[in-house]
């Protein structure tokens, strides 16, 4: 079985609750989303199989991987073979993911640590409203660690964080974080945040506003 892989290489995290981790990131390539945000619309790709991916993967000797994409659940079936491939070397496994493709995600569950779990805001990404799968996918999700995270932009409607308050009602356990859209990074924006931070936190949220930190230190 193969991969469509569009990068492998060591960096630090540099989002949500694991940002500064040293990590190994596998960035699959393919979505089943269209965010009108994203960063990381990708053209070319790599083709690995099993033994290929994991002795790149090894040869970057961090033992923090992050799969990330694109969606890296749109390929479960590989993932599912490679994460039990390495099962046995002792990797911390983090997911990042759209927190769409439950029954994928219900395939690798059992080797996943950290998940942060993206939830998309109809007026942030431009498509529709995806709470129902996303309360699909905590479901499974809620397993293993979590935090949330969400995009805000200059697009998105205060609807939708209400929305999402409603959504975290019963799952005020578990940190948000608001994210920034690193393309439009101004003091409106930042101010808008506030604004937003302010009614979920009120709502008993752990609401934590993080931009993107490996933008400002230009790396991958
Ligand atoms: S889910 Fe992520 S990778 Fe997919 S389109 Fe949206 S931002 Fe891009």
């Amino acid at each position: 079985m193969e991969a469509k892989v569009a990068s492998i290489f060591k960096s630090i995290q540099g989002e949500g609750k694991y940002v500064g981790s040293l990590q190994v990131f596998v960035r699959f390539f393919g979505c089943n989303l269209n965010c009108q945000f994203c960063d990381t619309k990708l053209e070319k790709f790599k083709i690995y199989n099993v033994n290929s991916l994991k002795k790149e993967v090894s040869s970057l000797r961090v033992k923090f991987l992050s799969l990330t994409g694109g969606e890296p659940l749109c390929q479960a079936d590989f993932l599912k073979m490679f994460l039990e491939s390495i099962a046995k070397d002792k990797f911390k496994i983090y997911l990042e993911t759209n927190a769409t493709l439950y029954k994928n995600l219900k395939k690798v569950i059992k080797y996943i640590d950290i998940i942060s779990f993206d939830l998309k805001l109809k007026s942030s990404t431009g498509g529709s409203q995806l709470w129902r799968v996303h309360e699909e996918f905590f479901k499974v999700a809620k397993l293993k660690e979590i935090f949330f995270k969400t995009v805000i932009t200059t697009s998105t409607q205060f609807d939708d964080i209400k929305r999402l308050a409603g959504f975290l009602k019963d799952k005020l356990d578990y940190p948000l974080y608001l994210q920034p859209d690193s393309r439009y990074l101004s003091r409106r924006l930042l101010k808008k945040m506030f604004v937003f931070g302010e009614y979920l936190l009120n709502k008993g949220i752990d609401v934590r506003i993080v931009p993107q930190v490996h933008k400002f230190l230009n790396i991958e």
